[in-house]
């Protein structure tokens, strides 16, 4: 486990952030191949294991938190039978007494990242979700989930629409990150 934040790719524990991205592994190996069975080949049972992942890669101390998935993009869900990042942010959200879940962000249209360019991902990253009117408490601690951090284009998106909704406390974790 590598224990680092993909935004700054620093340890964890030197990221200075405002929002961390905790990041378990880099984008190779077993735990590639783990990621990729369940969301390609809609191996539904990895959940657990990968939540396993995350609760690993977060602090033990982190304190009450309201887990949030990224939404996954509808054609996908249809495509793989089930929504991947649903029902990891679900898994882990049963791993600890302090956390709870709720489905925040929903897609705003049926954009799809796979195949775009860089500069067009980024645009799509902009469009691609909404906030929930009235579903922020700026009390709370809200943890962004999802599976790989490659551009970060989502996350960062994710995270702006967050603070904008009024969001104070923000973090995010993630599996997998490519590296630099
Ligand atoms: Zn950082």
């Amino acid at each position: 486990m590598v224990k680092i934040c993909s935004r700054c790719k620093q340890n964890i524990e030197k990221c200075k952030c405002e929002v961390p991205v905790y990041t378990a592994f880099y984008r190779d190996g077993l735990m590639k191949e783990l990621t990729e069975d369940y969301k390609y080949q809609s191996i539904r049972g990895l959940d657990k294991i990968l939540a396993e992942m995350l609760d690993i890669a977060l602090p033990k101390d982190f304190g009450e938190a309201v887990i949030v998935p990224l939404p996954t993009a509808p054609k996908h869900i249809r495509e793989r039978g089930f929504d991947h990042t649903l029902r990891l942010a679900k898994a882990l959200a049963k791993r600890r007494e302090a956390f709870s879940f709720c489905q925040v962000l929903y897609r705003n249209k049926n954009t799809v990242q796979v195949g775009a360019n860089a500069k067009t991902r980024k645009k799509q990253a902009k469009e691609a979700y909404l906030v929930k009117s009235g579903a922020i408490d700026a009390n709370r601690t809200y943890l962004l989930i999802d599976d790989v951090w490659t551009t970060g284009a989502s996350m960062e998106s994710a995270i702006d629409l967050m603070k904008k909704a009024g969001a104070k406390y923000l973090a995010a974790a993630v599996i997998l990150t490519a590296k630099k």
